[in-house]
């Protein structure tokens, strides 16, 4: 029995079912009843390639993992000092090509920059926007200036 979705590129990708580490999701994975080829085609964009990352992507959009494995596919990990992605080049995975799982990683961290930055805008502006919290100025008879 195979896991796909861990792997060293360029290897047979996947480990032993019995060997899913911290991640016990992974021993739910529709792929383990697949051939694991069926996961790596042969390019993207052939009308073979791409009728097999269609089968591919049905068994993923089955799977009762598929959540898990997006967020472990798509989380960067450290790479000779570099934040990477698992499996930058190849393989479907989470219902994911490759080109895909690139496209969303780059799509999520503009919309972190976005949110950061609305954020220090807001943290900017918040004072001038409540004049309440502004401490109020009265004379000696208690009346507010
Ligand atoms: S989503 Fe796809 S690659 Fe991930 S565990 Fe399920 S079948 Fe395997």
């Amino acid at each position: 029995m195979l896991i796909l979705s861990c792997s060293d590129p360029g290897r047979a990708y996947g480990v032993s079912s019995d060997d899913v580490g911290p991640d016990p999701w992974r021993s739910q994975g529709l792929c383990l009843d697949e051939d694991p080829e069926l996961f790596f085609p042969d390019g993207e964009s052939s009308p073979e390639a791409l009728a097999q990352v269609a089968m591919a992507k049905a068994v993923c959009e089955a799977c009762p993992v598929l959540a898990e494995c997006r967020e472990y596919e798509l989380a960067p990990v450290e790479l000779r000092g570099k934040a990477r992605l698992r499996n930058p080049d190849a393989g479907v995975f989470a219902a994911m090509t490759a080109a895909e799982r690139r496209a969303e990683v780059r799509r999520r961290a503009r919309l972190a920059e976005v949110q950061a930055r609305l954020q220090a805008e807001a943290a900017v502006e918040a004072p001038s926007e409540r004049p309440s919290e502004q401490p109020v100025q009265s004379d000696a008879a208690g009346v507010a200036a």
